[in-house]
């Protein structure tokens, strides 16, 4: 997976994606990240990447040109054409614009962002980009959230973050991306304690690791036990319980089982 970067302020990403799996994926050969200083798509004196915005208020714009040459400079296939296969179900590059505008960033976007073969990410700053990149240039706009950062750089190294650790071979183990908050295809066979109560689309059930006790806190018994069986239930029963305290609209999404259901009616008994 190629990853491209369009910024202003190409430094930024130096730290942000020179650690962890990012880096390893990156070491591995199973990623690449280039990032793009939009400065070198201008061509006057001052190198202005943005202007006042036509019909006034208040801040400046990023403006079109410095954008377009610099994406036009990657030579992907067409707008189109990419517009094409991904109707098509076969889109192998996708250009992003991240914006507070766009759709919400989820883990299925995630999924779905790697199994392309290259992904551009172009970053906005100041009261954002001129509108004909998201009309005629990007395929899509991305929001990591509701709420408003004041550049896209942030926004792209999120993005790129939750795309590379889903790459296969980026993660050591890779069945633990599999079982994690907001995955919507957990493993639902019964068997070993680790492979039975994955996400399924609720939050994650909690972790826990050595000392058995610290400092007066003890680790719930169950997981001492070794019972893979109770184990899995207690799991489960704690993702739900989670899930429904500080994230009830996921439940509307989630299949659950009977036994989810009976957990869940308990739960919200014990609440009344
Ligand atoms: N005036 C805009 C905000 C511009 S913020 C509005 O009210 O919607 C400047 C840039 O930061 C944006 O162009 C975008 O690239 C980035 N940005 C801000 N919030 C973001 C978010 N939640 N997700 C992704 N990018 C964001």
């Amino acid at each position: 997976m190629k990853a491209d970067i369009l910024t202003i302020f190409p430094g930024f990403f130096q730290g942000p994606l020179d650690h962890g799996i990012t880096r390893r994926a990156c070491e591995m050969g199973l990623a690449k990240i280039e990032v793009h200083d939009l400065r070198q798509f201008t061509h006057d004196k001052h190198r202005t990447v943005d202007d006042r915005p036509f019909g006034g208020g208040e801040g400046m714009v990023l403006k079109p040109e410095p954008l377009f040459e610099c994406l036009e400079s990657l030579q992907l296939p067409s707008r189109s054409d990419r517009i094409d296969d991904c109707v098509a179900g076969r889109a192998k590059q996708s250009v992003i614009l991240l914006s507070a505008q766009g759709q919400r960033f989820t883990q299925s976007v995630a999924t779905e962002l790697a199994a392309l073969d290259r992904m551009v990410l172009i970053c906005g700053r100041y009261e954002g980009v001129d509108e004909r990149v998201a009309d005629f240039l990007a395929d899509r706009e991305l929001s990591i959230g509701d709420y408003v950062l004041s550049g896209g750089e942030l926004a792209a190294a999120v993005v790129i973050e939750a795309v590379m650790r889903l790459l296969p071979g980026a993660v050591g183990n890779e069945a633990s991306t599999r079982q994690e908050s907001f995955t919507a295809h957990a493993a639902a066979d019964a068997g070993a304690a680790d492979s039975t109560c994955g996400s399924g689309g609720l939050l994650d059930y909690p972790h826990y690791t050595r000392p058995a006790d610290f400092r007066g806190m003890a680790v719930p018994e169950v997981l001492l036990n070794g019972d893979h069986q109770e184990i899995r239930r207690w799991r489960r029963q704690r993702a739900l319980e989670k899930t429904l305290r500080n994230r009830p609209d996921l439940l509307e999404d989630v299949k659950l089982s009977d036994e989810d259901s009976k957990i869940l009616a308990r739960i919200k008994g014990g609440r009344e």
